[in-house]
Parts: C-alpha cells; sequence; structure tokens
C-alpha cells in the first residue's frame, strides 16, 4: 500500500548500526530508524560466483541490506525515530564474505561500508611491527573496489633515528613507487598531523588497522571533539570480529567522515575472478597481456612470464609479487 505522504520522507546518510538499529543523519541530526519489511523482502546478496540470491530464503545471521555510508530514504516518526525505506544505489562498497558456520557452507557477501572517497590502511611504525602483506592485502581490495588508498604510518618516534628507521624508509619507497601516497605521523611528537587533516578534508575515509597501531592517539589529536567516541569504540569492541556492529562514522569538525574499523579481519578480496588479481596491482598493469601465454598467464611459473621478468629485473618488488602469489592461492 502507499502511503500519500512522500513527502515526508528524508535522505540521511547511515552513520552507525547496533543491534537493529541505525543512525541516519540528516541535516546534522541523527534519527535512530529500523529497517521496513519491504527492504527484506527486496534484498538480494551476492554469491562467490557473482549470482544473486534472496536473502529472506537464507535469514543469513549476518547479512544486512544496509551499510555504514549508505544513503537511504527514511521516513521520521512522531516520537523521534524513524523507519528506513531505501538504500540509494551505491557509488562504491567494500565487502567481505560472511561468516560460515561451517566449512561447508556458503557464504554471501557483506557490505561493510560503502561511497568512500578513499582507504586509509594505518601501521604503527613499531609497536605493534608493521605487516606489509597485510598492507598489500588492503590494498588489493581498495582497487578491486576502485577505491583510492592513503598509507599511513604512525608512532614513527618509536624508529626515528634508529635502525630500524631505515628498513621502515625501504618499505615506505617501495608503496610510493607505485604510486600510493603514504603519509608518516607521529602523535607522540605531532608530526605529520597537518598533513593528515589535509588529507581527511571534505572526504569519507575507511582507516583500517589493527588494534593497538595508534589510530585513536592520532584521530583525538585532528579531531579533539572525537575523544570519547573513538576511545568508546575500541574499548568495547576488544577484537574483530566477524561483525560489522561495532562500525561507526564519524563527522568532521570541517567535514568529512572517517569510519573506524577496529580490527582487520580480511576483506574486499573475496568474490575477486582469480584472473583480475594481478590487475588490482597498479605496477602489474603494464606488464598484463605481455606474458608468452598473453592474458592466460597466471605469473606463477609459466614460461615467458612478462611479470616475472620484471620482477627479476627490479621493475616490480619481489615482496609485492610474493604477496600476489598468497593471495593468488586464498581466491
Ligand atoms: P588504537 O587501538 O589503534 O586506537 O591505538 P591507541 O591510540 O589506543 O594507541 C595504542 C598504544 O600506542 C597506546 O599505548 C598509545 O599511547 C601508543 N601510541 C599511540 N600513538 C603513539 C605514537 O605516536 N608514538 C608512540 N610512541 N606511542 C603511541
Ligand atoms: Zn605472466
Amino acid at each position: 500500500m502507499q502511503t500519500q505522504n512522500t513527502d515526508m520522507n528524508k535522505i540521511g546518510v547511515v552513520t552507525k548500526k547496533l543491534l537493529g538499529h541505525y543512525d541516519v543523519q540528516h541535516a546534522n541530526r541523527i534519527t535512530t530508524c529500523v529497517l521496513s519489511a519491504k527492504l527484506w523482502k527486496h534484498f538480494e546478496t551476492t554469491n562467490r560466483d557473482g549470482s544473486a540470491q534472496r536473502v529472506t530464503a537464507v535469514r543469513e545471521k549476518h547479512m544486512d541490506p544496509v551499510a555504514i555510508g549508505d544513503r537511504v530514504t527514511f521516513r521520521p516518526v512522531e516520537d523521534g525515530t524513524g523507519m528506513i525505506l531505501d538504500v540509494l544505489p551505491r557509488q562504491n562498497y567494500l565487502a567481505r564474505g560472511s561468516a560460515k558456520p561451517n566449512p561447508r557452507a556458503h557464504s554471501f557477501e557483506q557490505v561493510i561500508a560503502a561511497n568512500l572517497d578513499q582507504i586509509i590502511p594505518v601501521f604503527a611504525a613499531a609497536n605493534p611491527r608493521p605487516k606489509w602483506h597485510m598492507l598489500d592485502r588492503i590494498l588489493v581490495a581498495a582497487e578491486a573496489h576502485q577505491i583510492p588508498s592513503t598509507i599511513l604510518i604512525t608512532k614513527y618516534d618509536l624508529v626515528k633515528g634508529r635502525k630500524s628507521e631505515e628498513e621502515l624508509q625501504l618499505a615506505i619507497n617501495r608503496y610510493k613507487k607505485i604510486g600510493y601516497p603514504v603519509i608518516v605521523t607521529s602523535a607522540k611528537d605531532k608530526l605529520g598531523l597537518e598533513v593528515l587533516g589535509n588529507t581527511l578534508d571534505q572526504k569519507t575515509s575507511l582507516l583500517v588497522g589493527k588494534s593497538g597501531v595508534g589510530k585513536s592517539s592520532l584521530m583525538n589529536m585532528i579531531e579533539p571533539g572525537l575523544d570519547l567516541k573513538v576511545q568508546s569504540v575500541n574499548s568495547s569492541t576488544g577484537k574483530g570480529r566477524h561483525t560489522t556492529s561495532h562500525l561507526e562514522m564519524y563527522p568532521l569538525a570541517k567535514g568529512g567522515n572517517i569510519i573506524d574499523t577496529p580490527g582487520t579481519r580480511e576483506f574486499g578480496i573475496w568474490g575477486l575472478d582469480p584472473c583480475c588479481l594481478s590487475d588490482c596491482f597498479p605496477e602489474m598493469r603494464p606488464f598484463i597481456g605481455q606474458c608468452k601465454f598473453g592474458l592466460s598467464c597466471q605469473h606463477d611459473e609459466e614460461p615467458g612470464c612478462a611479470i616475472r621478468k620484471a620482477v627479476v629485473n627490479g621493475t616490480i618488488s619481489p615482496f609485492r609479487y610474493k604477496s600476489y602469489l598468497r593471495m593468488r592461492m586464498d581466491l
């Protein structure tokens, strides 16, 4: 049944989800909403092979038609709450495979966040040690969804003037050479805060980093108003479980938003066609199609592989190539 007063409907952005309730921001006001039955009824998700699947038939516990960052149509109710009626088309999104109750069960696409301007992988220079293969996975996920990345290294004070500084710089150069911007910061020394502030300005950024890398300290320095919120997100969630309920979007005073993801459960390369993986390594793109076996080359042990040749002559980093081979095994 169509209701007449659709002029009461508003469009807002989903900033938080918790236990079936969604905070929707519209004109600087937050309305806590539930989902309409219609949304569930028409909700389809994607299988690993790309085919669509009705979720009502599955009733997957972790499935959700609405993601953080989604633009939605909602109708406010008198008591100050509201109902989400529709999700507007996504400009882009980041997804992962849903958790499986057992290894043989089906996995579905689970959208983590939508309408992102950039992804910011965050690593500490030390304590904890940066895991560069993990960075490569995040970068590949971002490339697969055509979302730009800016790499953020914090706690630089812990390596400055030490031998490990040189090692870190070599890694940083590896990514700069490919074309990824790298921002180096320290909350302790107040290093790189302005550059970081400018990078976040007017954009919706997804911060991806393991708890303990120093995200909260950094965000509190560039946005003191966030203080309590960022802390409480981290302390209340603990490890990054396979759920999106702890994700939250925070508005920045000067404009723009950050979405914090405590924990780094892998995401994004789920459902990626193995033949597209090399495409997600920007430095490999110029060589695709130049192998002896053309586009069917997997760039592994095949003779006449242009990408392996580029690794041998130093054009492509052996470390990144190793990441490629590792990821290929997982697809
Ligand atoms: P989060 O879990 O990523 O939000 O990390 P926190 O901001 O809570 O920081 C984790 C730990 O690293 C805390 O003990 C901080 O005091 C410390 N820390 C954060 N930033 C820096 C930094 O720039 N330099 C140093 N030396 N320690 C830092
Ligand atoms: Zn090849």
